[in-house]
């Protein structure tokens, strides 16, 4: 999205496809994998604030549902495009197969800028959104949740407009909902906890003590925030942040030497993970340029932002003092730089293993409301450990066996459980 020399969805099918040729996957079930299954592309007409009407551009893509219904989020973006939500509707299918959960893969986006909507237009794109594709999305069939620059309000606004239509309950609908309305406690950290999970398994794997650590991290959105505060609870050290600056149109890099306190960052960091740079300065981080948090001398990189966003042009720049790059965003890496990484020996823990915490989540979410019963956020959490934990262990002890990467031993898996099941379906 943001580096737009680089097509997502191309990148997916050729990830897809080495590792398909790796494990020799017959012809109909490559095809039928290597791209969405269904595709929604439909306007959403939207009567701003001001009197005029708005019409914005939706998208909803199944990848397969062969493991269960489709599940993925639904982001909002500028510069979102259907090859973007392609390639994350695939990875979804993996990150859903890799954990282990009976869902498929599906991803959903509108092509327009949150920050400048009001509450009110917001309410509305999300229940324009619903109209186009209450047919087609569902408890069975379907089951959208928060992504970029959406949140729980987002989700039960969709879910009123959804059960509206359908006149009826329905809580399976949508996860990512506010607690207390049908969401799970710890559902809002669970992508960046999960993400730390399994930092802290592979740093065992690797002798390196957590509490010995420093990272980077790219992004301060909710995975990111949350990632920081496990991180930083288990003894590491967060040297430097970057965040995209809406209002000045670029990303800096805040830097503190000593280690942030992350309450007083967030106290100065607004719903879209923009930290105020005045206020920064007043707690005494240096601000350096977007792209320095990838330079940076620490031994973990976490990019937790958009795709696309360690490329040829900037893996070079990665200090040797870099260990472990985890990705705790999507697609963050293109293949030419992670060839370079993978020749430098830095071990890397893929985006659809390391991020896969959300969505296991909100399969928690989706159990607890078909039970009408909510667990403890201990509960939550202690179950979120375990599945992402075994899915570490599953893929390390993959790799390890086969000398494979860590990012093929994660397609391994999870494509062989989805190729099972369009098979075992009859559908190849
Ligand atoms: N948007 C999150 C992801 O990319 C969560 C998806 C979900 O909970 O369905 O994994």
């Amino acid at each position: 999205m943001s580096n737009t020399s680089y097509n997502p969805y191309a990148i997916a099918q050729q990830q897809f496809d080495s590792v398909a040729a790796k494990i020799g996957l017959d012809s109909a079930t490559c095809e039928l994998l290597r791209q969405p299954m269904r595709e929604y592309h439909f306007l959403i007409p939207v009567k701003m604030d001001d009197g005029s009407v708005k019409i914005f551009n939706g998208y909803r893509i199944q990848h397969n549902d062969a493991r269960g219904p489709a599940k993925g989020g639904i982001r909002f973006h500028p510069q979102e495009t259907i090859d973007t939500i392609r390639a994350l509707s695939m990875w979804m299918t993996w990150k859903c197969s890799v954990v282990d959960i009976p869902l498929g893969g599906g991803k959903g986006g509108i092509i327009c800028d949150p920050r400048n909507l009001s509450e009110r237009e917001q309410e509305q794109l999300c229940r324009g959104y619903v109209r186009q594709m209450a047919r087609n999305v569902g408890p069975v069939q379907d089951v959208p949740a928060p992504d970029v620059m959406t949140n729980a309000k987002h989700m039960l606004w969709m879910l009123d407009e959804y059960e509206t239509i359908h006149g009826g309950k329905y809580p399976g609908f949508i996860t990512g909902k506010p607690v207390g309305m049908g969401g799970s406690l710890g559902r809002t950290e669970a992508t960046g906890f999960g993400v730390i999970y399994v930092l802290r398994e592979a740093l065992k794997k690797l002798g390196i003590a957590l509490d010995k650590t420093t990272a980077s991290f790219q992004g301060f959105g909710n995975v990111s925030q949350y990632a920081v505060r496990l991180y930083q609870q288990l003894g590491g050290n967060v040297l430097a942040i970057s965040c995209y600056d809406a209002k000045d149109k670029k990303a800096y890099t805040f830097r503190k030497k000593d280690g942030f306190n992350l309450d007083a960052l967030t106290r100065i960091t607004d719903s879209y993970g923009t930290i105020d740079k005045d206020k920064a300065k007043e707690l005494g981080c240096d601000i350096l340029p977007g792209e320095e948090w990838i330079e940076q001398d620490v031994d973990i990189l976490v990019p937790a932002a958009l795709e696309n966003q360690i490329t040829a042009a900037n893996v070079n720049n990665i200090s040797k003092q870099v260990k472990v790059i985890l990705e705790a965003a999507n697609g963050p890496t293109t293949p030419d730089a992670d060839k370079v990484i993978e020749e430098r020996g830095i071990f890397l823990i893929p985006d659809f293993l390391a991020n896969a915490g959300g969505v296991t989540c909100s399969y928690f979410e989706q159990v607890q409301c078909n039970q009408n019963y909510f667990w403890g956020k201990d509960e939550v959490l202690q179950k979120l450990d375990s599945k992402m934990t075994s899915a570490f262990n599953a893929v390390y002890e993959l790799a390890c066996n086969k000398s494979l990467r860590m990012r093929d031993a994660a397609y391994v898996i999870a494509i062989n459980r989805v190729a099972q099941s369009v098979k075992g379906r009859g559908w190849v």
